[in-house]
This record gives structure tokens, C-alpha cells and sequence, in this order.
């Protein structure tokens, strides 16, 4: 098992939870002042937005650049909340510096460059100011990789470091757009102990639906924070539309999570209970889901004269779907008897559905 870390660090905040929102990308003074006076009305105190946006291909909205520098000046000002940018560049973190921003990240593609994080560390030591820097995991699930990423910006002399995590790039179609692999900053808690760790379930789920589950999963789990994207149209954001949110919709999803005491060791089980709440309600959708399909087949076979059960099919899912609970450690008895349940629910609702005139 690697050693833990000591590093001497400071807070990057009195806030606890830390919650930082704002749009993905600045895109006019308009969109971000409005956006930014909606999020100071519901108490968010830490104002995101991107400035200079890392895309993957070329020809996408790569930021406004330098001159969205001023309109979160503006934010401060009329708001008095704290502003914060990515940079990943030497000219981003001076330019930055010097317009006042007050807390910084760094994206998931720089912090996987050991190049670009130290040419980034070197221009914070350069810039000479005490400002707190959030390192977002690199987008290969590499800790080491992100540690060594936090011991630049460290060994420039940089005290007040915070990690986000946001998931983990991976290849094809997933429920997630950034796997969580919650055990990689899981693991970065135990070897930096005094390192806060933030969530960013908008990169994680890259869906609004995924941020209300992944951000009471981060504080199930003792995180310390959240940066969450928040525009004033989402449907019109000019990046990551499916994952942003009203300041209204994030109000919502922030008064219905529930913040732990990560201090209370003793409310574990308390934690554990609530997770089979969700999970059992979790389980009733689903159901509910399948009766509703089991419905429309109803419908079709009574339509084409089809019979209702038809043994073939039960026999094929009872000995498909058994296999695979075994395989995952449930008993066949226990799956079979469930299936049973489930199948006889469908046919009383298929019959009722052939008795219906
Ligand atoms: C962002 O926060 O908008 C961003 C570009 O994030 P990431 O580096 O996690 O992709
Ligand atoms: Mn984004």
C-alpha cells in the first residue's frame, strides 16, 4: 500500500459544503451576468465559468478567451460573489490573476500534461498571488497522475489546493459520460488526507437527470463541495447543453440532497439506510416500468389475437435471467421466485387488458 502524502495545505474556503456554480463556457456579458445574479439570489457565493474552453476537436466554441475576463470582474462587483476560471496555459493563469479572479481549475485534459501542469504551476509562482487552485482528475483513470498534478502546483508554492473529481473518459456508449470509479478519489482521500475533494457531477453524468443522484452519491461518500453547471437557457448554452441547468432547477436539486456531517462516524448506518431507500425506489420505477410494457404487449396480443402466456418465452427469461443472478452471487432460488412474482403481476394485468371491452 503507497505511504500518505504530507502536505502542509490551508483551506481553500470557510465553506463546507463548498458549492461552486455557473454556466459551462462565459458567452456573452449578458448570459453571464444574468446567470450569476440568478445563482447570488438562491446563496451560491462561487461563480464558475469557463473563458478558455479545451475541446476536443477543432472548429467547436473554444471560449470567448481574454475578453470574458471583465464581465466576471462585473460579477464580483454587482454580486460579490467569488469568481472562478480554468486555465492551462502561462498567459490564462497571469491574465486571470491580474483581472482578479479569486479560486482557478484546472481541466481534466492539463492535469493529464505533466508539461502543460508544470508550465501552469510555474506561472502561478510567477504571478506571485495567494489564490486557492482545484485540480480536476486527469481523464485517465491515473492517480498517481493527478497526485503528481496537485505536487506541481505544491512545489510552486501553491498551499491552498483542493481536488475535483469528474469522472473518467472511457471508450463507447455509457450511462455516464465520465465513469465515477469512485474508488480513485476514494483512494486520493486516504493518500492526502487533508486534500478537499469536490464533485463535478455535470462532467460525470454529462445529463441534468444524473446531477440530482451523482451530487448525494459525493456527499454520501464525505466529499467536501460540488461545481455544478448552471446556466440562465441551458437549451441555448453554446457548450454542454444535456448537462447544465437553471440556477431555479439547481436551487431545487440543492435543497433535496441531503448534507452529511462527514464527521459523524456513527450516522453510517443511517447513511446505509438511506441509500436502500433510494435503491427500493429505484427498484419500483423499474418495475413499474416493465408493467407499463407488459401492458403494451397486452394490448398487441389482444389486438392479434396472440395468447397471453406463452411458455416458451417465461421458460427462456426465467433460465436467462437466473443464470446471470447467479453469476453476480444471488440464489437461483430467490431470482426464480421474484421472476415468478413479476411474471404473474403481467399476466393479471394482461388479462385484465383481454377483459376489458
Ligand atoms: C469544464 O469544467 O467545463 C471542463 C472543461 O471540464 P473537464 O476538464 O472536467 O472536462
Ligand atoms: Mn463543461
Amino acid at each position: 500500500m503507497e505511504a500518505n502524502i504530507e502536505l502542509n495545505l490551508r483551506p481553500i474556503s470557510d465553506d463546507k459544503p463548498l458549492i461552486i456554480a455557473g454556466p459551462c463556457s462565459a458567452e456573452t456579458e449578458e448570459q453571464v451576468l444574468e446567470t450569476a445574479r440568478e445563482l447570488a439570489q438562491y446563496g451560491i457565493k462561487y461563480f464558475r465559468a469557463g473563458i478558455w474552453k479545451p475541446r476536443t476537436k477543432p472548429g467547436g466554441f473554444e471560449g470567448v478567451g481574454a475578453k470574458g475576463l471583465p464581465w466576471l470582474a462585473k460579477v464580483k462587483e454587482e454580486t460579490g460573489m467569488k469568481v472562478c476560471t480554468e486555465v492551462a496555459k502561462r498567459e490564462h493563469v497571469l491574465q486571470a490573476l491580474e483581472a482578479g479572479v479569486d479560486m482557478f481549475w484546472i481541466g481534466a485534459r492539463t492535469s493529464a500534461n505533466p508539461f502543460a501542469m508544470q508550465e501552469v504551476a510555474d506561472a502561478f509562482k510567477e504571478g506571485g498571488k495567494d489564490v486557492p487552485v482545484l485540480i480536476k482528475n486527469p481523464v485517465n483513470p491515473d492517480l498517481e497522475l493527478w497526485i503528481g498534478a496537485i505536487q506541481r502546483l505544491y512545489n510552486a508554492g501553491i498551499n491552498r489546493i483542493g481536488a475535483i473529481h469528474r469522472g473518467f473518459s472511457a471508450y463507447g456508449k455509457h450511462l455516464y459520460r465520465n465513469l465515477p470509479q469512485w474508488h480513485i478519489p476514494i483512494e486520493l482521500r486516504r493518500r492526502i488526507p487533508n486534500l478537499p475533494i469536490l464533485s463535478d457531477p455535470s462532467h460525470i453524468g454529462g445529463k441534468r437527470e444524473l446531477i440530482a443522484p451523482l451530487s448525494q452519491e459525493a456527499f454520501d461518500m464525505g466529499f467536501d463541495g460540488l461545481i455544478i453547471e448552471s446556466h440562465c437557457d441551458p437549451d441555448s448554452a453554446w457548450s454542454d447543453k444535456a448537462q447544465q441547468v437553471s440556477p431555479d432547477v439547481l436551487n431545487f436539486i440543492l435543497n433535496t440532497i441531503a448534507l452529511r456531517d462527514t464527521a459523524c462516524t456513527t450516522e453510517s448506518i443511517t447513511l446505509l439506510r438511506q441509500q436502500i431507500d433510494r435503491i427500493d425506489n429505484e427498484l419500483l420505477e423499474v418495475l413499474n416500468k416493465r408493467m407499463r410494457i407488459s401492458r403494451e404487449i397486452g394490448q398487441y396480443k389482444k389486438e392479434h389475437s396472440i395468447p397471453v402466456v406463452q411458455t416458451g418465452r417465461y421458460g427462456d427469461i426465467m433460465n436467462s435471467r437466473v443464470k446471470a443472478a447467479t453469476e453476480m452471487g444471488m440464489s437461483a432460488d430467490f431470482m426464480k421466485a421474484l421472476l415468478s412474482a413479476i411474471h404473474e403481476e403481467s399476466v393479471r394485468i394482461q388479462i385484465e387488458i383481454f377483459n376489458k371491452h
